[in-house]
């Protein structure tokens, strides 16, 4: 009775110390993911471009319309483990030496001048996560009017690109990322000791000290109970 008790016991820690692993391991997954993600934020080459080039139909249209045009679609651009997605919301004005440039016949590589939303996500191998930024100005010759949501921008000094440092979490992405990464920190700490414990069960020897047990059912060296 006693000795089923003490099992009882011991599996209960056992089981209890399993969660604990598992948790600090989830908690230490989660914080390599948002670290990657910043990073990716911060230092990837790519950058979240705010204001896009015109396409050749959309520059097209403005040269046929004159000084407004609508720009409605939505714009995705993507890379190193940055997706900016870009939304303008209200037509664009194009400015007065945008449409100064293009009366002249100019190349003109102007800017989309207009109130957009950008939602940015980043994160590897998923996008983990975002932050949401209204921008009410963009041109060659105005300052951005920038109002972040859920995160900052860092560098934002050309009034056109900034990159994003977003603390609102993206799912499924943040969810996977979190695992992926904790099971990697696993595979590194905890394996190595899993394996010498099977190691050890098969020699017939004490998992814990590698005392050799043989049949009995404790370990005579340290009092470790061994499965029989
Ligand atoms: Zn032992």
């Amino acid at each position: 009775m006693k000795w089923r008790y003490h099992r009882f016991m011991g599996s209960r820690r056992r089981a209890l110390r399993c969660i604990v692993n598992l948790g600090v391991f989830l908690l230490l997954g989660a914080a390599v993911n948002v670290a990657v993600a910043w990073s990716l934020g911060a230092w990837s080459p790519y950058t979240g471009s705010f204001a896009r080039e015109a396409t050749d139909v959309e520059l097209a249209r403005v040269v046929k319309h004159g000084e407004t045009v609508k720009f409605k679609e939505t714009m995705v651009s993507s890379g190193r483990g940055i997706r900016n997605t870009y939304t303008p919301i209200l037509d664009a004005a194009l400015d007065a030496e945008t449409r100064r440039m293009l009366a002249s016949g100019a190349f003109v590589n102007f800017r989309v001048a207009t109130p957009a939303v950008c939602v940015i996500e980043s994160g590897f191998p998923c996008l983990a996560v975002k932050s949401v930024h209204v921008l009410h100005s963009s041109t060659f010759t105005t300052p951005m009017m920038l109002e972040s949501q859920g995160g900052i921008l860092l560098r934002n000094h050309v009034a056109i690109e900034g990159h994003p440092i977003g603390w609102m979490p993206v799912l499924p992405g943040f969810a996977i990322n979190t695992i992926f990464y904790a099971a990697g920190e696993w595979a590194l700490f905890a394996a190595p000791f899993v394996i010498r414990k099977g190691t050890r069960i098969k020699r017939g020897l004490c998992p814990t000290c590698a005392y050799p047990v043989g049949a009995s059912e404790a370990c005579s060296e340290c009092g470790h109970a061994v499965k029989t």
